[in-house]
């Protein structure tokens, strides 16, 4: 097969991972950095530029859209699927679960175990936002940030206000959410592939810190999920439309709650973890599924 690799940078683990494997297995990779593409979108017949060539005759795209990138990513995966190659993600997918409201909205709908939360854009009434997830201590996180960045645990009534009129001082766009003080600094990643959980880790928050992302100084080791987890991890990949995910999950009182879903979750970590060959299954997973001019949406909405 012909597979192309969406990916701004090609000596970053995740995508060297992927072409090692896609390799192994007798497929021809090409690297394309979405922001150099250009693209014919005026034509009867779509096509891609890229270096002075038009790329021709894929059979499956892997996108590794970084979050800064999402809207001409999206756009650009959205040409490829108009040309009937296959996306083991899909841009309407991808750009559903990067919006955090309008994916907690769909997984609320469909019953999925979600922590508290509240978002608002200019609220009158900060003390009634607060009520609404039960007091403090409680999270308060702005919408843009990653790896951590932006996440505040405020542990007092008078911090959490100080802290979100703060945060609403500077314009940033925010969400307050129910503390999960029982899963003790730990969360789960689980990496759905094809409606499957193929690997899981539990990565814990170092000493004196509640996030526990790696960035952060956490740690990450294998884990045994519940079938619980498992099923709320299938489920919410579904409910975003991605056939490869990663699902961050909290162990709470109430059930396996729903942090995020990543459309382009990180190989190094889980592979270092479970010993696991993730980037292997991504590409049987392109082989099963991958035959060209298999694509659903074909560039739709
Ligand atoms: P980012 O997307 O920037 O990584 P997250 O929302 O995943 O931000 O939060 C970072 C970390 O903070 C999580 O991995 C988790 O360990 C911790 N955390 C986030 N929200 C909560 C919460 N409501 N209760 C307990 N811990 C949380």
């Amino acid at each position: 097969m012909k597979i192309a690799l969406l990916s701004r940078n090609r000596n970053l683990y995740s995508s060297k991972r992927l072409i090692e494997a896609a390799e192994e297995r007798g497929h021809e990779t090409q690297v394309i950095d979405v922001l150099r593409v250009y693209m014919n979108i005026t034509s009867h017949k779509p096509s891609v530029h890229y270096k002075g060539k038009e790329l021709e005759n894929f059979d499956a795209v892997i996108p590794r859209v970084g979050s800064s990138v999402t809207y001409y990513g999206a756009a650009v995966l959205r040409q490829f699927e108009m040309m009937g190659v296959y996306p083991v993600n899909e841009s309407v997918a991808i750009t559903r679960s990067r919006d955090k409201l309008r994916s907690m909205q769909l997984l609320s709908r469909r019953g999925v175990g979600l922590p508290i939360t509240v978002y608002a854009s200019k609220p009158d009434d900060v003390k009634d936002m607060i009520k609404m997830v039960g007091g403090a201590p409680l999270v308060v996180k702005i919408l843009e940030g990653t790896q951590g960045i932006g996440v505040v645990l405020a542990e007092t009534q008078k911090a959490a206000e100080s802290v979100i009129e703060g945060f609403m001082g500077v314009k940033a766009n925010i969400l307050i959410q129910e503390y999960i003080k029982e899963s003790s600094g730990a969360d789960i990643r689980c990496f759905v592939i094809g409606g499957k959980v193929v690997a899981a880790m539990k990565r814990q928050a170092p000493e004196g810190e509640f996030r526990s992302n790696i960035h952060r100084g956490g740690s990450a080791e294998v884990i045994k999920i519940t079938p619980e987890e498992r099923s709320t991890a299938v489920r919410a990949a579904k409910i975003m439309g991605l056939n490869v995910a990663g699902v961050d999950l909290l162990r709470s009182n109430h059930g396996p709650v729903v942090m995020e879903v990543n459309s382009s979750p990180g190989l190094q970590g889980i592979e270092t973890a479970t010993g696991k060959d993730i980037a292997g299954m991504i590409i049987e997973f392109v082989e099963k599924n991958g035959q060209c001019g298999k694509t659903k949406t074909r560039g739709k909405g």
